[in-house]
């Protein structure tokens, strides 16, 4: 089983897991994200750029997660062992309009 990738996503420095599967998948040229929460109920929006680490893009409450189901970006999920994990892609245009709206 390959082992997760890990992420700082606040400033208590709690760090989330994600599948290094979205990391190849990235590297291969599909800018996504999805939305993860830390120990301090924050719900955390990351977004993995073609060639680029991993960042948080904003950062909130579960309001989040309505706001980037709301998005109609195209949902993927990843399978393995740990389970099922949601994505979607994006592009950079999609990004800019949400962090404005
Ligand atoms: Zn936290």
């Amino acid at each position: 089983m390959d082992q997760p990738s890990s992420l700082v996503v606040c400033q208590q420095g709690h760090t989330v897991l994600y599948p290094a599967a979205l990391d190849a998948i990235a590297n291969a040229g599909t800018d996504l994200a999805f939305c993860i929460q830390c120990n301090c109920q924050q719900v955390h929006m990351v977004a993995l750029f073609a060639g680029d680490g991993p960042r948080v893009v904003a950062s909130g409450d579960m309001d989040l997660y309505a706001r980037f189901e709301a998005t109609g970006w195209p949902e993927r999920i990843h399978t393995d062992e740990a389970g099922l994990f949601f994505y979607r892609e994006l592009g950079s245009l999609d990004l800019a309009l949400f962090l404005k709206g």
